[in-house]
């Protein structure tokens, strides 16, 4: 057995939280603008988000409904009363020496979401809560100083977190795919992991055959501030590694928090990690506890979009689309949207059997998202969106092709005209004279231009050579200047070339 080998006998086991900044317009308990990227250091601020004494938080609703909605979403189970709770800690961040969050009370418990994985099967990760709180300033190190900004103190934040379900890194990278795709679904947060409106921290531990069969877990290890899904993946196989040949050297692995060292691709000590019991949690005495009538979760879940896994189904089962581009289809809305109404507009009547659909996914997922890829570095499918490209321009561009107006090289070509300005594909073909040539009397005379022009050949043609027919066919393609209908010209040839 080679040394890894024997270090694989550890099994890897994953808790995740993620942070996501929900996307409202005011803070979690003011009236600051939300809005701060960008802006100068303390402009977004006011006596609550600075913590000055005397100043009383109030809850913002559309936070509370957008983890509600959140939590809907992740098949949670809603708690009828919610408590907000100090978590008591100092960090120069965090200016009222407190974070308002939710400890023993949150507002989403029980929750699961189906994760696909790589090989094609799926599996369920539970969700143990998702709850609401605030977030914390920034500081800032600057040539020996470190300089506080609050802009993003109290901006609303909704932490998710799992039950140790994960037993791959894989498997956290299809997890962390899944929710990102969820929450932008339902439109409460960015997925932006680069500008820091989500964040993921694994807690990372290993265990024998043995003692999983016995229940038992490892230490844990937590990695803080990654910053992307592939690194949360790295971190975590780096840690499998890591944590086993401590375990395999007859150490003990220690309950720390590490960061991620991108350049170096390892795991390095951060500081021993408090337990929840250092934070000395009580509930917040300047708010009462959220009471979440019945009516209220009604009314929110009424607002829930078709989900990806059920739009999914759909595609497949209802319009026979394969699932492989059904999957890539779901995996943003935008492009959801566009594809459903660029359908819409193609196939007014969606039977069985009817291939529509799937063209309209071929020509997404192919030739649309090969413009975005050329246009932009980040592969971000939601550019779909910024193309000036609508739905039904594209479904006007396929039928163009299906009326034999054009081929489907021409067509390529309109639509990278059509990107550029958001033409319509008709006006495009008009002032390029695109159309393909399927008036008979043009093509004859074409034909007999050139049988008119090269006699020797008619003769060895009509005299048996057939391969001479090939000659004609390209002579007649070329004087159309390629825009012949070649079926037509193909039977016109045929006719004319038997003296027909
Ligand atoms: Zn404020």
């Amino acid at each position: 057995m080679t040394a890894v080998q024997e270090l694989q006998k550890y099994q890897v086991v994953v808790g995740m939280e993620v942070h996501a900044q929900l996307l409202t317009r005011t803070k979690m308990f003011c009236r600051c603008s939300t809005d701060y990227q960008g802006a100068p250091p303390n402009t977004h601020t006011c006596p609550t988000c600075l913590g000055l004494p005397g100043a009383m938080p109030v809850i913002n609703r559309a936070a509370v409904e957008a983890t509600i909605k959140t939590g809907l979403a992740l098949n949670c189970r809603i708690a009828e009363t919610a408590v907000f709770a100090r978590k008591n800690y100092h960090y120069p961040d965090l200016p009222k020496g407190y974070q308002i969050s939710q400890y023993e009370l949150p507002l989403c418990v029980d929750g699961w979401i189906e994760v696909d994985l790589p090989d094609g099967s799926s599996k369920r990760i539970r969700i143990r809560r998702a709850h609401l709180e605030e977030d914390t300033g920034k500081n800032v190190h600057d040539g020996g100083y470190t300089l506080v900004d609050l802009n993003r103190a109290g901006m609303p934040l909704l932490e998710i977190v799992t039950e140790a379900d994960i037993t791959s890194p894989e498997e956290a990278y299809a997890f962390l795919t899944k929710l990102r795709t969820i929450l932008r679904y339902l439109g409460v947060n960015s997925g932006d992991m680069e500008k820091g409106a989500m964040r993921c921290e694994p807690n990372i531990s290993v265990r024998t055959a043995e003692q999983a069969a016995r229940g038992e877990y490892g230490t844990k290890v937590e990695v803080k501030n990654l910053n992307s899904f592939r690194s949360v993946r790295s971190a975590i196989a780096y840690e499998q590694i890591r944590q086993a040949r401590v375990l395999e050297d007859g150490g003990s692995v220690k309950q720390v928090n590490m960061g991620w060292d991108e350049n170096a691709q390892r795991t390095v000590l951060q500081r021993s990690k408090e337990s929840s019991e250092d934070y000395r949690y009580f509930p917040e005495p300047d708010l009462p506890p959220l009471v979440v009538m019945q009516p209220w979760i009604d009314a929110i879940r009424a607002t829930l979009p078709e989900l990806p896994d059920v739009r999914r189904a759909r595609y497949e089962a209802n319009w026979g689309v394969r699932r492989i581009d059904a999957d890539i289809l779901t995996s943003e809305i935008q492009v959801a949207e566009f594809f459903e109404q660029a359908v819409a507009a193609y196939a007014t009547t969606v039977g069985t059997g009817d291939d529509k659909p799937q063209r309209v996914a071929n020509w997404i997922t192919g030739e649309l998202f090969r413009l975005i890829y050329a246009a932009g570095d980040a592969q971000d499918l939601r550019q779909l969106a910024d193309l000036p490209i609508r739905p039904a321009q594209l479904a006007a561009l396929l039928r163009l092709v299906d009326e034999k107006t054009i081929n489907l090289n021409t067509a390529k070509k309109v639509l990278e005209m059509m990107a550029e300005k958001g033409e319509d594909p008709d006006v495009i073909v008009e002032r390029q004279g695109w159309a393909l040539v399927s008036d008979t009397s043009v093509i004859d005379a074409a034909i007999q231009a050139i049988l008119d022009a090269n006699p020797d050949e008619l003769n060895r043609f009509r005299s048996g050579e057939e391969k001479v027919f090939g000659f004609f066919m390209g002579q007649t393609m070329r004087a159309t200047k390629g825009q012949g209908d070649p079926q037509m010209v193909k039977q016109r040839l045929q006719d004319l070339l038997k003296g027909e």
